[in-house]
Parts: structure tokens; sequence; C-alpha cells
């Protein structure tokens, strides 16, 4: 057996060790004599299994006692709708960042039910390589919450800052924030955020689970015409078992949660990993005739790092090389074309040394 190196955008790699331990426990969960998968999620086994987990992402995270942790589903996307709905329960619009193709999405959804949404900062006249500095903020004198893109995971574009949210008459709102793509890749100051969600099948386990990190004063603002099932009250009351959850996601997203904190030591020591996996494919890249990168040096992504071919006659050429030396994945999203390489937690730096290796030896032989 081989496992190649994966630089999945999403479903994305995961730990190794992980896996195996997943394979350990499959047929017999820990002498239960059962699989985790038919178990049923009202057990004392599977609620043992799933507070394990939110406790270890609550430590990981430092999450503060007044936030809920939610582990629901629909995808990332699913949130786009969510979120408006549980926070314009009093009126007012939701302001937006638009950097990329998933801020996009996040006010289209928003004009598509509540016919509004205000761009508060955008990203396109810089061709989505530049995130707005903080100043250049505008938020509606309605500004109900501010919803930011942290990791624009097509464009390879991160946010550098985190913004104040504080509407012209002084108000402060609160700052909401898709994290799918960052998401336990460093510490973070969760007290910045009023919400925080991220889709699980990039830096959290598989796909079919969602995390939503919401304060719990922000309870209160929900519309009342909104399905059951988006409503962060409902799941925080329900401990996220209004009906059946993503069991097994969940259950794997524990296991990662455990191997953040026991193998790799914690968000701090993962940080490091990651500068140092982004640092040697971005020097790679600078370094280069053949390879370039468009993002301005700070909102360089370190999760999602796209790049173009000076001569794109040699992208198939490229990408079928690199899949014969074990590197997959690497095509970058349909819309802009070109290559991305995602550098996820569970990527290991021996992926992106073998990755740079391969691309130093194709520049070489073709550039
Ligand atoms: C992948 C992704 C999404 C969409 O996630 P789904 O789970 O497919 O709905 C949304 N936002 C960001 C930043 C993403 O990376």
């Amino acid at each position: 057996m081989t496992r190649h190196f994966n630089f999945c955008a999403g479903p994305a790699a995961l730990p190794t060790v992980v896996l195996e331990r997943a394979q350990q426990e499959m047929l017999d969960y820990q002498g239960h004599g059962l699989s985790v998968m038919e178990m049923s999620h009202r057990s004392s086994e599977y609620v043992a299994i799933a507070e394990k987990a939110e406790a270890d992402l609550r430590s990981l995270l430092a999450v503060p006692d007044n936030y809920r942790i939610l582990f629901t589903q629909g995808g990332a996307t699913q949130q786009f709708a969510a979120v408006p709905y549980n926070l314009l329960g009093n009126g007012g619009t939701g302001n937006y960042f638009e950097t990329g193709i998933w801020g996009k999405k996040a006010i289209k959804e928003a004009r598509h039910l509540f016919g509004a949404a205000h761009v508060a900062a955008s990203s396109v006249d810089s061709g989505n390589t530049e995130i707005p500095r903080e100043e250049a903020i505008q938020l509606s004198e309605d500004a109900a919450f501010l919803h930011i893109t942290t990791n624009e995971t097509i464009g390879g574009l991160a946010f550098d800052y985190t913004p104040c949210a504080v509407r012209p008459d002084g108000v402060e709102i609160p700052l909401v924030a898709d994290m799918s793509s960052d998401i336990l890749s460093g510490p973070l100051d969760v007290s910045r955020y009023g919400v925080i969600y991220a889709g699980a099948q990039k830096n959290i386990g598989p796909a079919g689970l969602v995390l939503v990190i919401v304060r719990d004063d922000l309870l209160d603002r929900a519309r009342s015409d909104m399905p059951t099932l988006f409503s962060y009250r409902e799941l925080a009351e329900a401990g996220s078992m209004i009906n059946t959850p993503a069991t097994y996601s969940w259950y794997l997203a524990g296991l990662v949660f455990e191997w953040l904190r026991q193998d790799i030591g914690g968000l701090e020591a993962m940080a490091a990993i990651n500068a140092r996996k982004a640092a040697k494919l971005y020097a790679t890249i600078d370094a280069s005739k053949l390879f370039s990168n468009p993002v301005a040096e700070r909102n360089r992504s370190r999760m999602n790092v796209p790049f173009v071919l000076a001569d794109d006659r040699l992208d198939a050429d490229f990408l079928r090389e690199a899949d014969e030396a074990g590197l997959l994945n690497l095509k970058g999203h349909r819309s802009v074309g070109g290559m991305r390489a995602s550098l996820y937690n569970a990527v290991p730096e021996e992926a992106v040394d073998a990755l740079v290796t391969f691309m130093n030896d194709f520049e070489q032989r073709r550039g």
C-alpha cells in the first residue's frame, strides 16, 4: 500500500495516523461490539465521543465559556443562508467583504433570501489579489453583522488582520467568519468574532459536518421564519442533536482534534509547521521564471497556494508528471485554471519538499 501526497482543496488529506486509528476501531469500537457508524447518536457511547470532540476543540481554540459549539450539516454553503436567518431577526442588512468566489456566494445567498446585502469592502478591483485594508471598510448605517471569508480557498487570498466592525453610529456589530479552509491552522482569538463557521472537509475531518462557534448573546437575534435545522438556538439547546447528526464525521473530527493536541502539540506548533510549508513553496515560486502567484505578499494564504505556468501549454504535462510522481490533485479550480497546492494541516512537510523538488526539476527540463 502506498499513500500518495494529496494536495486536494477539499475533501482534503486526513492525517494517516487518524485513518489508522479509525481503521483499528472500525469493526469493534473499544469493545462495544459495533462500529461508530452503527451506534445510536443517543447512546452513552456515542454521546461520550461527541462530548470529547467538543471538549478537545474547546481546548485547542481556547473557546470562551460564553460561546456555543454546534456540530451541524449542510456544508458551509448552508451557513450562507443560516447566518442571515440567525442574525437579522431585529432587521438590518448583512454587510460583507467581497474577496473572492466564496465571499461572493455568501452575498448572493443573502440577496436571494432577503433582497439585500451590502458590500462593505471589495478586493475585486485588485483582481482578488489583495484584501482591502481596515480603513477602507464602509459599513451601512443599518449593518447587522459583518461577514468575512478569512481564507479564500480558490484565490489563495487570506486576511492578515481581524477587522473591527463598528457602524457609523458607533454601534459594534458581530463579526462573522467563514473559516472553512483555515480554521485550526493556527491559534485564533475566538472572542473577536460573533460567529465562526467551517465546513469540515478541509481542515477538520470528512465532508458532511459543519462547525459553528457562536457567542451566546447572539442566539436571540433570529428570524422566526427560519427552518428549525438552521437555528443556532435550537441546535445549541439540543446539543446539536435536533435530528441525527453526521455521527461518523463528528467522530473522525474528534480524532483529528486529538491528533492536533497530542501528536502535533497544539495550534502554535501547527502554525509553525504550516508557516514553514508555505514559505518553502512560495520561495520556490518566487525564485522561478516558470511559476508565478499574483497575490500580495501580506495576503498570501498558507493553506491554498495557486500558481500558474508562464506557458499554459505545459499545464497538462505538469499535472500528468506530478501525478506519476505521486503528487495528487494539483489542478487549479475550474473557474481560474492553473495549479493549486492545498497545504492543510494533514499535508506533511515531506509532501511540500517532494512538490518543490518536482517543480524545480520540471522547470529545469521544460522551463
Ligand atoms: C469549501 C468552502 C465552502 C463550501 O463548502 P461546502 O461544504 O461545500 O458547502 C465555503 N467557503 C469556503 C471558504 C470554502 O473553502
